[in-house]
């Protein structure tokens, strides 16, 4: 578990920690733990997400066990400087739907003495570096990548593995559309789709 260090209020440093992993892996929970612990020490917290994500509610940061906190939707990144202004911490939930702009954002919050808290899938369901979360995560202080369970298999899990068929690169969906799992299972059920252009890939299979 990440633990915070104790920070002296008067020194005000900011700094940028990011929170990642797969879907189905506790991101959204360890982000609202976070800033959950923030507010109780009466700390001024904002906290924002993409308009796109409005699988529960419009003005929730909801987590899949509904564990929740109010939040903020916005068009851009751009949008949360003007809102974070005389925040003491910022936090941002499915960070990787942002424009790539949103790692500037979080510099220039944290150059300012602003803790930025930061949470998103690191990979698309292609296995990809999803949105601006490497640079995030090359930018960051602090990283904590959470794992989930491989449904096929138990071990953990990185990959977000997608049931229907779409190239969109954003489907916001559940259980319904995805399901964690780990590197050998995604790489054994892409195949199995025929989502894989890459030949070696079988080979590198068989050879485990
Ligand atoms: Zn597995």
């Amino acid at each position: 578990m990440f633990l915070e260090k104790l920070v002296n209020q008067n020194a005000r440093r900011g700094w940028i920690e990011v929170v990642c992993g797969s879907m189905f892996s506790g991101k959204t929970e360890e982000l609202i733990r976070r800033l959950k612990r923030a507010q109780f020490a009466q700390l001024k917290v904002e906290i924002f997400k993409p308009q796109i994500d409005t699988r529960y509610d419009i003005n929730e940061v909801v987590s899949h066990d509904r564990n929740s906190i109010s939040s903020t939707p916005v068009p851009a990144s751009s949008n949360i400087l003007l809102l974070a202004d005389g925040v003491d911490v910022v936090g941002i939930d499915e960070a990787q739907f942002f424009d790539d702009e949103l790692v500037n954002v979080c510099t220039q919050l944290a150059n300012k003495g602003v803790r930025v808290i930061v949470a998103g899938l690191d990979m698309d369901f292609s296995g990809k570096p999803f949105g601006p979360m490497p640079a995030l995560l090359a930018t960051a202080e602090y990283i904590t990548k959470v794992h989930a369970i491989c449904v096929d298999c138990g071990d953990l899990a990185l990959h977000s593995f997608r049931f229907q068929q779409s190239d969109d690169l954003v489907l916001v969906g559940e259980k319904e559309s995805y399901k964690p799992l780990c590197r050998k299972c995604f790489n054994q059920n892409q195949l199995d789709r025929g989502n894989v252009k890459n030949t070696n890939l079988k080979d590198e299979i068989n050879e485990f």
